[in-house]
């Protein structure tokens, strides 16, 4: 079967800000994702996977690698083919407040992807919108209101309705409810799981938080300082962590319960800087089992189980 999506060696690279290097915000990064799964991929703030989800859906230009899409290579798309494709794969920002224009009512949020790529008549997308406001569970009376009248949460409800309004393949939901209230959250992870089976949707689901993660997640992937450092199916990755990375993330978690868990994680040393990349393991500074060997050679892939660890010890532990 063909992946939806898949991505091979890709990397960012920055000039750095003193004008010596680069920073390597996302280095080497290839991931695979099957026809409705959910891939979650988790990691601290600064780990990149905000500019790994902008390069899936080439709003940010990779330096390196290729991004298939259905085996279509999006990176050798002109210009108006990559806009018909980014039909297919729609984003869902972190920040309800900031992503939605607070001048369009919104009907007319809703709207615009749809009048945008120039679907269906004036009457033909006034039904599209009522129809979407109906499907994210906001009342009828919405179409007319705008943003500054909503939650939080009913706004974030927006922002998925502007996402899934041109029938998307794909939806990247970056950080989709870390803005909201921890009640709120369950809710809107609940709309996304209806939606998804209701739309045969695949997700791409980023979020520094471990237990949102495994809470949607098929399978999950763990990013350090740019690199994935652990990758496979949900269970496996979160049952029996491999990478003292990931088995550091999930200790930190103390309930399974998404509704009583810890808002951030804890993790000893320095938190990660993309602009100081440690040698060796990028992760040995802050890892409670290093070995000499961490400190000068870059773990490969190692396969562990039914999941994959860049760990010099990923099978032992
Ligand atoms: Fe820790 Fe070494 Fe494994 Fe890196 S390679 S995670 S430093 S044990
Ligand atoms: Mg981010």
């Amino acid at each position: 079967m063909t992946a939806l999506l898949e991505a091979r060696g890709l990397s960012k690279f920055f000039p750095a800000r003193d004008g010596k290097g680069l920073v390597r915000a996302v280095n080497d990064v290839s991931l695979s994702l099957a026809p409705g799964e959910t891939l979650g991929i988790v990691g601290e703030s600064g780990c990149g996977k905000s500019t790994l989800a902008r390069m899936l859906m080439r709003l940010i230009e990779p330096s390196e690698g290729k991004v298939l899409l259905e085996g279509e290579d999006l990176l050798s798309l002109a210009k108006g083919a990559m806009r018909q494709r980014r039909r297919d794969i729609q984003i869902v920002f972190q920040d309800p407040y900031a992503s939605l224009d607070p001048r369009m009512s919104i009907a007319q949020i809703i709207a615009e992807p749809l009048d945008i790529h120039g679907i269906g008549t004036k009457a033909e997308r006034a039904a599209k919108v009522k129809d979407l406001i109906d499907l994210v569970g906001l009342d009828p009376s919405a179409a007319s209101r705008y943003p500054h009248e909503f939650s939080g949460g009913q706004r974030q409800r927006i922002g998925i309705a502007r996402a899934i309004a041109l029938e998307p393949k794909l939806v990247v939901l970056d950080e989709p409810v870390s803005a909201l209230d921890v009640s709120i959250q369950s809710q809107i992870l609940n709309l996304l799981d209806d939606l998804k089976s209701r739309l045969r949707l695949s997700y791409i689901f980023i979020s520094h938080d471990l237990s949102v993660v495994q809470h949607v997640s098929d399978r999950v992937a763990v990013m350090y300082l740019g690199r994935i450092v652990e990758e496979g199916p949900a269970e496996a990755v979160l049952g029996a962590p491999r990478h003292p990375y990931t088995q550091a993330l999930m200790s930190a978690i103390p309930e399974i319960d998404p509704t009583r868990r810890k808002s951030h994680q804890l993790l000893p040393g320095d938190p990660p800087n993309p602009e100081n990349i440690p040698s060796g393991c990028p992760f040995h500074p802050r890892c409670p089992i290093a070995q000499d060997i961490c400190r000068t050679e870059p773990p490969a892939f190692r396969t562990a189980g039914a999941s994959r660890a860049r760990c010099h010890f990923a099978g032992e532990t």
